[in-house]
Order: C-alpha cells, then structure tokens, then sequence
C-alpha cells in the first residue's frame, strides 16, 4: 500500500512521460483493494484503485512528499484536514545545549502566543500571530517549536505566564481550523498542544515535587526523583465502517441533534490502532469488522490527541446486520446508502462534523469517491 510512509523510491514504476515536475506513476501491485495515496502537501488524501492513475507532483522541497490530482475532470474538490500539513523545521537537534535559547536573543525569533484554554492570538484572517521575542517579558518560558523557511526561529509562549497588560485577542483554535491556512493551523496546533502539555505537567506525577523544563520546552524533569515527562499524544481512532455501498453512522450523546459522524474512540493500553477499530466497532454498534485499512491522522490537539483515521470493512455475515448502539455512546447508529447519504447531504437534511475535522474528511471522500466513477 502507498502512505505517507513510503518515500519516492518505494512509490512504484513510472509509466510515462512527465513534464520535470510530474511522475505518472502506477501502483506497486494492482490488487482489488482500494490504493490510497497521503498528501503531506496539502493534508488530504486521495483514494485510486488499480484502474486508474493518478499525477503526482513531486514536491521539489522534500522528494518524499507528493501532491496528487485527479485525472478524472468530474472530480470534486476534496476537504482537507486541518493541523496536518505543518511546514515548520522542527530543528530537534537545536533543543539541546542551549542552542535554542541562545535563537530567542534573535531580532527575527517570534513566539506564537496560546492564551487560555486553547486559543491563539491572530495576525489577519488567515494567519497566526508572531510576536518578537523582544516584546516579552525577559525570562518567560518559552518552548522552542523550530526554525521557519527564513530561518527564523519560532517559540511557543503561555501567554497565562506572562503576566503583561498587553491587551491580546485570542480566539478558539477549534473555530478556526477551516480558516486558517494549513501550515498556520499546523502551526497553532503544534504550539497549543505544547502550551497544554507544560500546564497540566508542572508537578512530578510520581513524588509531586515541581518539574523543570529541558530540552528547549520538549521535556520536564523531577529534581527529586528524576522522573522525565514528554509532550504527550493519546492516540485515538475513527473508522468509517462500510460494506459495499453502504456505510455506517452514529448520532453521538452531546453532538447536535442532526450531526451524523463515523465512529470513533480512543486506543488503550496494550492494543494497536486495528485492533482498537476492531474494538470500538464492536462495543459501539455490534458490528464485527473482516478488514481495517489505514487512510490518514489528524493532530488534535484539544488537548492532545491523534486521531487516525481508518475504513472498516464490515465481516460479511454483519453487511445486512443493524447496527445495536451503545447508550452510553450513542443515540442511534444506522446504515447509509451511498446514493441516500449524498443526496441527504446536498439537500440539508443531516449534517456532518465540521470541514476540517478528519471525521467530515472520511465521510466526505467515500461519497465523492462514488460520484466521481459513476
Ligand atoms: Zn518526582
């Protein structure tokens, strides 16, 4: 299978001839399951199967990366997902010996401010604040997030630590994610996350005594019992589950009355993501799940999550099953037609996660997947 994983090497034959920029290229193996391409570029995801090709643009900064188009011209133009895409050089190997704080005595070093809970400080519609690093109060805690294409270096900074009077708007990361330009959500994602991880670890979780930060912001340490904590991520899943024709959706407790959403949970200690698909699907609704296959993750960093994002296939003797849902977890779980679900979303009558949200994403692409090759 194609993923982000592979690199430009692994990606398969060439089949014909390009502009520079272009490679046509075909699957490694054709085999009857759908073959599915991630887009770092752009932080969305396009799904072939072995009849069709696709055009790869090779991105000339990072011959791994890829951007791909459609060669079918009926096809629509698919959601993105937000927080994924990030073009910040992390720059890991500045976080020791002090190299990165010596980076905040830089005229051209900013700090991406996170005020409370998880908002961000604006710089226009579509862009997040970066305030110089001047401007702080000396000595505030600053995480150290990476170097951007400039070469400037960028720090995260609580604005809760601050304790200035500067006025600051800040506005909720979650109401932006469909705004703000990819590598700007990225951005925000990655300085919220780690704003968040510093707030909720300042005390040792082992002896209580109070944790000091190292590695530029990415790791706090006990002095008493030398505990190290790291930036956290829980890993959760969601998988739309289908067979056929068909795919599976829930009404969730607390969710809006109309919102139908994929299912989705969080995996626990001792299973895989696959397993966990296998697990939730079951808890959930009942269903029992043949295959599970991987289609792309989301940062979600409200307050540390990463979602990934699966299609489940349901186990034959299930496909004409109905759907029990878990009262704990749902209000009602139900099959949908391909053709039902994409007219119930052209007229209105349901709704989906909001654009953005790998949920609306993996909807979203399995209905227009079937309108683009009907
Ligand atoms: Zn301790």
């Amino acid at each position: 299978m194609w993923s982000y994983r592979q690199s430009r090497a692994a990606l398969g034959e060439r089949v014909g001839a390009a502009p520079a920029n272009l490679a046509l290229i075909a699957p490694v193996s054709a085999t009857p399951r759908p073959r599915l391409f991630y887009n770092t570029a752009y932080g969305c995801q396009a799904r072939t199967d072995a009849r069709r090709m696709r055009e790869c643009v090779l991105m000339p900064d990072n011959p791994g990366r890829m951007a791909v188009h459609r060669t079918s011209p009926a096809a629509p133009a698919r959601p993105t997902i937000a927080f994924a895409g990030g073009t910040l050089n992390r720059a890991a190997y500045l976080r020791a010996g002090g190299q990165a704080a010596r980076l905040r005595h830089e005229s051209a070093s900013r700090a991406v401010l996170v005020g409370a809970d998880q908002q961000v400080a604006l710089a226009g519609a579509r862009r997040i604040a970066r305030i110089p690093i001047e401007d702080l109060p000396a000595g505030a805690p600053l995480t150290f997030l990476g170097l951007e294409h400039a070469g400037a270096a960028v720090f995260a900074a609580d604005a809760l630590d601050l304790h200035t009077d500067e006025p600051q708007a800040f506005t909720p990361l979650r109401q932006l994610m469909a705004e703000l330009d990819p590598a700007e959500a990225a951005l925000a994602a990655y300085a919220v996350g780690m704003v968040g991880w510093h707030r909720v670890h300042r005390h040792c979780g082992r002896c209580g005594d109070a944790t000091e930060i190292e590695e530029a912001g990415h790791r706090r340490r006990c002095p008493h019992c030398g505990l190290h904590d790291f930036p956290r991520t829980d890993p959760a899943i969601t998988m739309l589950v289908q067979t056929g024709e068909r795919c599976l959706l829930s009404r969730r407790r607390g969710a809006p009355a109309n919102r139908w959403s994929a299912l989705a949970g969080f995996v626990e200690p001792g299973e895989t993501p696959e397993e966990a698909v296998v697990r939730e699907a079951r808890e959930e609704t009942g269903i029992e799940i043949a295959g599970v296959e991987y289609v792309t993750a989301q940062p979600w960093p409200f307050p540390a999550a990463l979602m990934i994002g699966f299609w489940a296939f349901a186990a034959p003797a299930d496909a004409e099953t109905n759907p029990t849902p878990d009262p704990e977890e749902l209000v009602e779980a139900r099959w949908f037609g391909r053709g039902q679900l994409a007219s119930a979303l052209q007229h209105g009558s349901i709704a989906l996660p909001p654009p953005g949200t790998i949920g609306n994403f993996l909807i979203s692409a399995w209905v227009a997947d079937a309108e683009a090759t009907s």
